[in-house]
């Protein structure tokens, strides 16, 4: 691991005199940009439509440290102390503690998240184990008399996701940072160029941040990645519990998450584990997923008088391993995607990262997107899932 990342900002000019095109004005891309900006490197972000009109703009907005293997357990830390870092310079973060939990009966839950949690402890994560009781006192709306462990970490918050980006959008321009929005671009991968409108342009550096459009970008330009898009989905509704109640929930027994959220509470899963098409996927969602999803709410809040609002659906990408693919595919060309509905909470980390790799750093090792062939054959697997 490159140790100047976890420090605080040094900015070495080590990007003057590099011409860097990245492809996706999301969390990851614009994080990238901003971090090259701030080395000084000339960047331009090409967006097909607008910032934050994919993934980042539909995301929950999670974010957590409690990552029960390395690198991710040092990236989430390093994630954290990055929204607490970007919160302190102007953007939306609210801190608020997280709880994972397991259901009394389900016992191979329940040892999963007792042994996850002894593996984070070991990796110096400040998770702690809480028993039913514990978990009452501390956080009385939660029914709790049905669980049989759960695990707590105060580095964790939420984020309005499109804000966030937003704003990350404004602090890349004012590094100097031209995003060109409303511009699908193709690429070229043997000397770097992007094609935008028939205009070729050739770069000293190329990052394709399109999220579940990665892969098809990349192909275009004959570069198989292995990740596959999936649909997930999530919705927001009002409730009676006022505008400060805490914690965030991910119940692993009811496959499902939520968080405080300014009008009431965002919820979500609906995780549909096939692989969707980016083109063409239902940004709707479906039917049944409202009533489907508040039942499993009300029954860990009860007195919350969920009252859904709107839902939606939107895409994440996964990978054989479940974890991400970041890092050079060819030459100067370099990828971040796959992050398994865990992108958002890891970029600040994750786009630093690249944004030092593209410079001659180290970048994330462990996730060489060159790890797999491209053209292997696995199963769409829900991203937050506790882990054996
Ligand atoms: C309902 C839902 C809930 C989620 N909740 C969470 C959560 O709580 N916490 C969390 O960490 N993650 C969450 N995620 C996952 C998270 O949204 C993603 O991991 C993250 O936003 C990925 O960011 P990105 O920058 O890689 O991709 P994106 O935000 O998708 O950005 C890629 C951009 O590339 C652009 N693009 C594509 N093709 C081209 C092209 N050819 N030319 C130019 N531009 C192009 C797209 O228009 C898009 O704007 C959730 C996702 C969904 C759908």
């Amino acid at each position: 691991m490159n140790e100047t990342l976890s420090a605080d900002p040094i900015f070495q000019n080590r990007g003057v005199g590099r011409e860097v095109a990245v492809v996706g004005a999301g969390a990851v891309g614009l994080t990238a940009a901003l971090w090259l900006a701030r080395e000084r490197a000339s960047v331009t972000v090409y967006e097909a439509k607008t910032v934050a009109s994919e993934s980042s703009g539909r995301a929950a907005g999670v974010c957590y440290d409690a990552f029960a293997a390395e690198p991710n357990a040092t990236l989430g830390q390093e994630a954290i102390e990055g929204f607490h870092s970007f919160a302190e310079e102007g953007a939306p973060f609210t801190p608020c503690p997280y709880v994972w939990l397991a259901g009394e009966g389900d016992e191979g839950k329940i040892a999963l998240v007792r042994d996850g949690i002894r593996r984070m402890q070991e990796l110096g994560v400040e998770a702690t184990e809480l028993e039913a009781a514990d978990l009452a006192e501390q956080f009385p709306r939660l029914r709790t008399n049905d669980i049989a462990v759960a695990g707590v970490t105060e580095g964790a918050g939420y984020t309005d996701p499109e804000a966030y980006t937003a704003w990350l959008a404004e602090q890349a321009r004012a590094e100097g940072v031209t995003i060109e929005e409303e511009t699908p671009v193709r690429i070229e991968t043997e000397s770097p160029a992007v094609i935008a409108s028939g205009d070729r342009r050739e770069v000293d550096d190329l990052v394709v941040t399109a999220g579940a459009h990665s892969k098809q970008v990349l192909a275009d330009a004959g570069v198989e990645i292995a990740m596959k898009p999936y649909r997930v989905q999530a919705l927001v509704g009002g409730v009676s519990l006022g505008d400060s109640w805490e914690p965030m929930v991910y119940d692993t027994s009811a496959d499902c998450y939520l968080r405080p959220h300014p009008e009431g509470l965002l919820a979500g899963d609906g995780t549909e584990e096939r692989e969707a098409d980016p083109e063409e996927y239902d940004r709707a969602a479906n039917a049944n997923f409202p009533a489907n999803l508040a039942d499993r709410v009300t029954h860990r809040v009860p007195d919350c008088n969920l009252d859904v609002d709107r839902a939606w659906a939107g895409l994440c990408t996964a990978t054989p391993d479940r974890d991400p693919l970041v890092g050079a595919v060819r030459e100067r060309v370099y990828v971040g995607t796959g992050f398994q509905g865990q992108g958002f909470m890891r970029s600040p980390a994750i786009g630093r990262r690249l944004a030092d790799d593209v410079l001659g750093g180290d970048g994330i090792p462990a996730f060489d997107p060159t790890r797999f062939d491209g053209d292997e054959s696995f199963e769409v697997r829900e991203g937050m899932a506790v882990e054996s």
